[in-house]
C-alpha cells in the first residue's frame, strides 16, 4: 500500500449508511494516518545531510554493522505524527476521568512550574551532593510532610511507585521477622485488594491466602482473626479499600495481627480519602506506601513516571531501604547510602532502585502539598468524598449500588450492571459513555462486585462537571435497563468503534491497516 502521511486514500465510497467519506479517510480535523515506520523511509532523512568523505573509522568494531532502520522523517511530520495520535486519546486535561482506585485528578500547573526550575529538572544523579544541596532538601522535607501527615515513625521514599512502595514494605517486614530469627510464610489479602497486593507477596516469596469480606463490603473480622496464626507473616488492607468503604475495624484488625505476632501492610492508594483527617499510625500500621501520582496529584496515567514512597513504623522503620536524604546539624543535607550508613541505620535491608527515587514527582508532591497547607489537605479528603457521595447519591436509583445501605462512601462509588436488560452489561454502558465525552470508569473491578463500575470523580471536578457526568451515566443506564441493543455497537463517534480488547492483546496487529467500513467512525 503506498500512502502519505496523512493515509491518503483513492476512493472515497460512501460508507454503509451511505454517508459520504473525505478523500484523505480523514474526518474533519481527526486524521488518519498509518504508523511511523510506514510513512517515513529509512532510506531518508528529515535533513539533508552533503555526501561524507571517504573515512578511516576510529571506532572499530563498535562501527555499526546494519542500518538501524528508523523512519526517516522531517521535525514536523515527526511532530505531526505524534500529536495526531494524542488528540484520539482522551486527558485529565480534556475531561472528567472517573477511574476508580486510579485517583485521576487536575495537577495544578503550578507544580508543573516549579518542577521545570532547572535546579531540579537538570540535576543529575551523580552530581556532587553540594551542588544539589535544595534537591536533597526537597526530600528531606517531603520526607517530614508525610511522616507528619501519616503520624509513622520513618519513611522510605525511593520506590518509585504503588508497587514498588507495596515491595519495599514486605521486605522491611521480612527483614524484621528474619531480625527475630521468625520465618514465616503467608501474606492475607483481602478478597477487594488491587491485584498489586497478592502480586507483591508472591513476588516477595511468600503464599497469599484470602480473606472473605463481610456483606458490608469490609473484611470479615471474625475469619482473619480465625486465620491469623505462627504461620502468617503480615495482612495487607486497603484503607479505604477498593469498594470505596472505610474499614472501621481497622484498630482491631492491627491489634489482632500484632497478637499474633505478625505485621500490618496497608495499600495506601486510597489516602487521598483521608488526608489531614486520619493518620494511618494511630491505626496501628506497620508500613504503607502513598502514591505521590495519586493522593498528591502528580501526573500519572499515561505511563509517566510515579512515586510511592513507604512510611513505617517504629518497629520497621530500622529495616527501611537506602539511600535517605538526612539533615546534619550544620543544616546541609547528604545522601545516607551503604558507605555512610554506619552505626546510622546498620539494618537496612538493601536498595531499591539505583539512585534516589523520582525527584521531579517529589517536587510536584512538596508544591502541592505546601500550596494546600494542613487545612487545603484536610479539604482535599472531605470534598473527594463529598464528590463521590454526590455521584453515589445521584444514580443509586438508576443503577444497583451494592453497598449503599451501609451508608456513605469515601471517596469513590461502587455500582454493579445488575438489572440490565437484554444481555446488555458494564461494557455497554461504559463504551456509551466515550460517545458523551467521558472517559468510562473502571469496569469489573474490585472482583467481589459482579459487573462492577467503580467510580472516583475526586476532589477537582466542579459541581457542573459531575451534574454533565452524572445525566450521561443516568441516560445510558436507562437505556441499559430496557435493554437497547444500539447500546452494544458503542462508541459510535469515537474513532475507531468497540474493538475486540482481547484479540488485540493477545495477537497485536503491528501495522497499519485502513479501518474496515464498520469499524470506520462514523
Ligand atoms: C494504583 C493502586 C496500586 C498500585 O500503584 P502503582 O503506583 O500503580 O504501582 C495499588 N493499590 C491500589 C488500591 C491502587 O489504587
Amino acid at each position: 500500500m503506498t500512502v502519505n502521511p496523512s493515509g491518503w486514500r483513492p476512493s472515497a465510497p460512501a460508507n454503509e449508511q451511505g454517508e459520504a467519506q473525505t478523500v484523505t479517510g480523514n474526518r474533519a480535523l481527526m486524521l488518519e494516518e498509518p504508523l511511523l515506520f510506514e510513512i517515513g523511509k529509512t532510506d531518508q532523512t528529515g535533513v539533508d545531510f552533503a555526501e561524507m568523505p571517504e573515512r578511516s573509522s576510529r571506532i572499530g568494531s563498535l562501527e555499526r554493522s546494519k542500518p538501524i532502520d528508523l523512519a526517516g522523517l522531517s521535525e514536523p511530520e515527526a511532530v505531526r505524527h505524534y500529536t495526531r495520535l494524542s488528540r484520539q486519546n482522551y486527558a485529565i486535561d480534556l475531561g472528567l476521568f472517573p477511574l476508580g482506585s486510579c485517583t485521576m485528578k487536575h495537577n495544578p500547573r503550578l507544580n508543573e512550574k516549579v518542577a521545570r526550575l532547572p535546579g531540579f529538572a537538570d540535576v543529575h544523579p551523580l552530581q556532587p551532593q553540594e551542588t544539589v544541596q535544595g534537591a536533597l532538601q526537597v526530600i528531606n522535607e517531603l520526607a517530614f510532610w508525610l511522616l507528619d501527615l501519616t503520624g509513622m515513625h520513618g519513611v522510605a521514599m525511593s520506590p518509585k511507585a504503588g508497587a514498588h512502595g507495596e515491595l519495599c514494605g514486605l521486605l522491611c517486614i521480612r527483614a524484621a521477622l528474619e531480625a527475630r530469627g521468625d520465618k514465616r510464610e503467608v501474606v492475607l489479602v483481602p478478597e477487594s485488594a488491587h491485584g498489586t497486593n497478592p502480586a507483591t507477596a508472591a513476588f516477595a516469596g511468600y503464599r497469599v491466602e484470602n480473606i472473605p469480606a463481610n456483606a458490608a463490603g469490609r473484611v470479615d473480622l471474625d475469619a482473619l482473626k480465625a486465620r491469623l496464626g505462627p504461620d502468617v507473616a503480615a495482612v495487607m488492607i486497603t484503607n479505604p479499600n477498593t469498594c470505596g468503604l472505610f474499614e472501621p475495624d481497622m484498630k482491631a484488625i492491627s491489634d489482632a495481627v500484632h497478637a499474633a505476632g505478625a505485621f500490618v501492610y496497608c495499600d495506601g492508594a486510597n489516602f487521598n480519602a483521608i488526608v489531614g483527617k486520619v493518620r494511618p499510625g494511630d491505626l496501628g500500621i506497620d508500613a504503607m506506601h502513598i502514591n505521590l501520582h495519586k493522593t498528591f496529584s502528580t501526573p500519572h496515567g499515561g505511563g509517566g513516571p510515579g512515586s510511592g514512597p513507604v512510611v513505617l513504623s517504629e518497629a520497621l522503620a530500622p529495616y527501611g531501604p537506602l539511600p535517605f536524604a538526612a539533615k546534619y546539624p550544620d543544616g546541609s543535607y547528604k545522601m545516607v547510602e551503604e558507605e555512610n550508613a554506619g552505626d546510622e541505620h546498620p539494618n537496612a535491608f538493601g536498595r531499591m532502585v539505583a539512585f534516589h527515587g523520582q525527584t521531579g514527582m517529589f517536587t510536584r508532591a512538596l508544591a502541592y502539598i505546601l500550596s494546600h497547607g494542613a487545612d487545603g489537605l484536610k479539604q482535599v479528603a472531605e470534598d473527594a468524598v463529598l464528590n463521590a457521595n454526590y455521584v453515589l447519591r445521584s444514580l443509586e436509583d438508576v443503577l444497583d449500588a451494592p453497598f449503599a445501605e451501609s451508608g456513605p462512601c469515601m471517596h469513590e462509588a461502587i455500582f454493579s450492571d445488575k438489572g440490565f436488560a437484554g444481555g446488555l452489561s458494564t461494557i455497554d454502558l461504559a463504551k456509551a459513555l466515550i460517545d458523551e465525552g467521558f472517559h468510562p470508569m473502571t469496569m469489573y473491578f474490585p472482583l467481589v462486585v459482579h459487573g462492577a463500575m467503580l467510580i472516583e470523580p475526586t476532589e477537582t471536578e466542579s459541581k457542573a462537571g459531575l451534574d454533565q457526568f452524572i445525566a450521561a451515566v443516568r441516560a445510558i443506564a436507562e437505556r441499559a435497563k430496557a435493554g437497547d441493543q444500539s447500546l452494544k455497537g458503542a462508541p459510535v463517534h469515537a474513532p475507531r468503534r468497540r474493538l475486540d480488547e482481547t484479540l488485540a492483546a493477545r495477537k497485536p496487529i503491528l501495522t497499519y491497516r485502513e479501518p474496515e467500513p464498520a469499524q470506520a467512525a462514523e
